[in-house]
């Protein structure tokens, strides 16, 4: 099993550093079904390769067995393990190229967020779906895609095509996205990952796909099929991804100017989904529950970010706002609530992130909106750790799943600019509430790997209503989904209101 990396950056050899492993040696890392080895075939100043090279021990494959190692069942039988670019070069991937793959590297910290001209060749990958799949899963990403489909036997042609694929890829990118779409996406060419899926792997998956995997196109059959087709799994995959801000841009089309914003959440997946269409969009043992009670079928919760979303509209039109701000705006989402509700006469979009900030356009089609609406929207970047004067001017600001994103040590820096210099009449904040995550099934640790930390309700509240003290607000505190009668509800909002007498 070979996988060959080659990048043509001045100076080429700079791979050396991001792989941490040196061009000049030959390095050999025991995995628990084989031995992986790195070496360089090439390594000048224009044009560097590396090679992992996976060396598949049958025998250590077999007993390996059931100590979670990968293919298990199949190593017993003859069988392609060893020969093709499969899961188990994935997961040797993941252990050689680790630090890598985190997008670490002390000795040059400037070379793993830049961009580099990159090709990797995987010569035989097995591929259900064929080429025509290698390119679905790969284009989107943003690779050249060549992939050909490798005959049975090049002296007897009339037997046909394997289920083998030569693949190369090429274009311009970090070489820690590299490595997170092969670990990601080479067990789902191969498709035979049956028999070791643990519940971790969700996790994995989303730490492996985050900033690329909720925005793919095919993101329904690659979570399932990552998955091992454990539908439960794939649920909560999606799910997470879901709350992410993975939506459709079906469902962000703003509705007709006269009416409220309408949003069926299963809507736009329905198409994709397949199999997860049917079911419910977020699933945790509480609502597993509920279904069961309610003979299944016809509930079908909507899932926690539309339900958030709603919550904050709801609030908003019920306390009077007519001007908002969503600070942290990510890609949008409320925003194109709130312009699609004539009642918001003026409508702010705020992120720290340039790329958030695109897609937002992006969805709210931005360059074919109408005058009149593209009048009440100002969008922009800014940080909320920074006096804006950009941010005053509003009825309320919105903190959508924001806090939980800022470093500890900055959140009193944000309190003072929202709380102190921003000092709308009315701010409302969503957090999770980390006590209901032991309602998710196979969650491990924080719902995202950008979160600094998640409140209980106790932390939440006393956080609370120390700012709210510090800087003249009242605030009430309002459940935003199903509440459980023991952890309390999913998301917890804060609705602060500037006291008049201050
Ligand atoms: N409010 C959106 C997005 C939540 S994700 C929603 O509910 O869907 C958190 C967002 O906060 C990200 O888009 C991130 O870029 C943004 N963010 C994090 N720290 C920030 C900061 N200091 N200033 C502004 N935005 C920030």
């Amino acid at each position: 099993m070979l996988l060959t990396i080659t990048t043509t950056v001045r100076p080429a050899t700079d791979l050396g550093f991001l792989l941490h492993k040196h061009p000049g040696r030959v390095q050999e890392f025991r995995q628990s079904f084989g031995t992986a080895t790195v070496f360089y075939p090439e390594a000048g100043e224009e044009r560097c390769t590396a090679a992992l090279l996976l060396d598949v021990d049958p025998v250590a494959l077999v007993r390996s067995r059931g100590k979670g190692s990968p293919d298990f069942s199949l190593s017993q039988y003859v069988n392609d393990r060893p020969y093709a670019a499969s899961s188990l070069l994935a997961v040797a991937l993941a252990d050689v190229f680790r630090t890598a793959r985190a997008g670490r590297c002390t000795a040059r910290p400037e070379l793993p967020g830049t961009p580099l001209p990159l090709e990797l060749r995987l010569p035989a990958l097995p591929c259900r779906g064929g080429p025509d799949l290698a390119r679905r899963l790969f284009e989107p990403l943003g690779w050249e895609v060549d992939a050909q489909a490798l005959p049975l036997d090049e002296a007897f042609p009339e037997w046909g095509q394997s289920r083998y694929v030569g693949l190369t890829l090429r274009g311009a990118s970090r070489l820690a996205d590299a490595l997170n779409h092969l670990y990601v996406l080479l067990p789902v060419l191969d498709d035979a990952k049956h028999y070791w899926i643990a519940p971790d792997e969700v996790d994995k998956l989303i730490r492996a796909g985050t900033g690329w995997l909720h925005g793919h196109p095919e993101r329904g059959l690659i979570t399932r099929r990552y998955l091992g087709r454990r539908h439960s799994l794939a649920r909560t995959a999606l799910a997470r991804l879901a709350e992410l801000g993975d939506e459709t841009e079906e469902q962000l089309e703003p509705a007709v100017e006269e009416e409220p914003p309408t949003e069926d959440p299963a809507a736009g997946e329905a198409a994709e989904e397949e199999t997860a269409a049917d079911e419910p969009a977020v699933t945790t043992q509480a609502d597993a529950g509920a279904e069961a009670e309610a003979g299944a079928a016809e509930v079908r919760p909507k899932a926690l970010n539309v339900r958030r979303r709603e919550a904050v509209l709801a609030k908003l039109a019920e306390l009077g706002a007519v001007s908002v701000i969503d600070l942290g705006c990510g890609q949008g989402e409320l925003v194109g609530a709130l312009l699609a509700t004539p009642r918001f006469a003026k409508v702010g979009g705020m992120d720290v992130s340039s790329m958030a900030l695109t897609v937002a356009a992006r969805k709210l089609r931005l360059d074919r909106m109408p005058d009149s609406r593209r009048a009440r929207l100002t969008l922009f970047q800014g940080a909320l750790t920074y006096t804006d004067k950009r941010l005053s001017g509003y009825d309320a600001a919105v903190l959508m799943e924001v806090v939980e994103h800022v470093d500890p040590s900055r959140l009193e820096a944000l309190e003072r600019v929202v709380f102190g210099h921003a000092r709308p009449a009315h701010v409302l904040v969503t957090t999770p509430n980390i006590e209901y995550n032991v309602r998710y099934e196979f969650l491990t640790g924080l719902r995202h790997p950008d979160h600094r930390f998640e409140w209980t309700r106790a932390e939440f509240t006393a956080w609370a209503s120390r700012v709210a003290g510090r800087h003249g607000y009242r605030v009430a505190y309002e459940p935003v989904g199903d509440e459980d009668p023991e952890v309390g509800p999913p998301t917890q909002m804060g609705v602060f209101t500037l006291d008049q007498r201050s």
